[in-house]
């Protein structure tokens, strides 16, 4: 038959369950055949139930027998660690992974995926922005695609649809700026989690949240920009957009702009991401010009809001340096979602890893972990070692 089989990573986080909501409305197309969670026994145990994949891992060992017990009357196949998330995105009778965990977590299984020939579904920005040179040579190497779900990045994928290479004069990633957008350095010095978790056009997992509302998320997306569609740093322009209804534009060489627009909604790329290069028709809500007379723009303010910055300079500095702002940032947001370090720490944690860990201007993937992990050990003393000011 024509069902694609559809490995979700991370299912049961805002992306993964977006992505099976796709999946039920299109059960002619899709199946669910791999599903993992972390640690959300309940919720994965749910969805198995409903949706009944070849295979249920979950990374906490500790309730793999909850959730084998529970599906023990259903021929779910339920597995347990990180390693069985490695090993079983290379089962034959995949199509597509959608990589939809977060972090740094992420990268072994996308990279065994691409050598089995899976095409990637890619949500986990985190994987291209460490190692986005391995990730893309080895989906060259294995003739594999790596498909974009982040809003911006789909949005630029559809403009180039149809386009010739090297047409491309530049892309303008837009931002929404986040729940701080137009405030000072004074003011974030006194913000909480619970003010940064209130995005205004989104609702997202935590840890994106917190990236959308310091902009990492937009430096993020601008080294997975780079990565995806083979650009330079200078050709790369993120503004400002509040209203989050163009979701990313492309210049060409002849001056001519492509904008893809539409409400916020981020089953519309996920759905595109699966379908390529087809589309489907949804009932979607749809977007009515006259709802938003006022579509607005403005210049980031990258000198408040630093990690745009340091996510630019990352990337012209390449190497290992890309891998080290996200294992800063991941430990710095971990920080600051406990409330042990603030809201404008996280850019100084960054910016001293930039500074400390050794730089290596053409790493392996050993080289990858090892930074990892030294930036990890690193950032997590830095934040001991901070003045207890930033902690409420
Ligand atoms: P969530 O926090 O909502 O979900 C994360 C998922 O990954 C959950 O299923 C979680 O399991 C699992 N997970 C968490 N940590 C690990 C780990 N160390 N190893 C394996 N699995 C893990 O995140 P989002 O869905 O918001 O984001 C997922 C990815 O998609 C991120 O990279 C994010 O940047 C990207 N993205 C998200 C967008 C969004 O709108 N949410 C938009 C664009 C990109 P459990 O539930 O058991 O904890
Ligand atoms: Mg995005």
């Amino acid at each position: 038959d024509n069902i694609k089989n559809i490995a979700i990573l991370g299912s049961t986080g805002s992306i993964g369950t977006q992505t099976l909501e796709v999946i039920r409305d299109n059960k002619q197309l899709f199946k669910a055949f791999l599903l993992t969670a972390h640690s959300n026994a309940y919720l994965l145990i749910e969805q198995c139930l409903e949706f009944v994949p070849a295979y249920a891992i979950i990374c906490d060992e500790s309730k793999h027998q909850q959730v084998q017990e529970s599906l023990a009357h259903l021929p779910v196949k339920v597995l347990a660690g990180h390693e069985a998330i490695k090993e079983m995105v290379t089962h034959t009778d995949i199509d597509i992974v959608l990589t939809a965990m977060v972090g740094f977590a992420g990268l072994e299984p996308t990279i065994n995926a691409i050598k089995a020939g899976k095409d990637i579904a890619l949500a986990n920005k985190e994987t291209l922005v460490v190692a986005g040179e391995i990730i893309t040579s080895l989906a060259k190497a294995h003739n594999v695609k790596i498909l974009p779900v982040d809003s911006e990045h789909s949005a630029i994928f559809q403009c180039l649809t149809g386009e010739q290479d090297n047409t491309v004069e530049k892309i303008i990633l837009t931002a929404s700026g986040g729940p701080f957008r137009g405030k000072d350095a004074a003011y974030l010095a006194n913000v909480t989690r619970e003010h940064a978790l209130k995005h205004p056009n989104w609702v997202m997992g935590a840890k994106i949240t917190i990236d959308s509302a310091s902009l990492m998320n937009k430096g993020l997306e601008v080294i997975e920009a780079k990565w995806l569609f083979d650009l330079q740093a200078d050709q790369i322009d993120v503004i400002v957009h509040p209203q989050s209804i163009i979701h990313s534009l492309v210049q060409f060489q002849d001056g001519s702009i492509k904008a893809q627009m539409g409400l916020p909604d981020m089953k519309l790329p996920i759905q595109y991401a699966l379908t390529y290069p087809n589309r489907v028709k949804t009932n979607f809500k749809r977007f009515n010009f006259l709802d938003y007379p006022n579509l607005t723009f403005e210049q980031p303010d990258m000198d408040t809001f630093r990690n745009l910055k340091l996510a630019f300079e990352a990337l012209e500095r390449g190497g290992n340096m890309p891998c080290i702002i996200n294992a800063a940032n991941e430990v710095a947001v971990a920080a600051f979602l406990k409330n042990e370090t603030g809201f404008l720490e996280m850019s100084d944690v960054i910016e001293t890893c930039m500074q400390k860990i050794s730089y290596i201007p053409a790493p392996s993937l050993n080289d990858y972990l090892n930074t990892d992990k030294e930036t990890r050990i690193f950032a997590q003393n830095l934040i001991q070692k901070m003045p207890l000011k930033a902690i409420r």
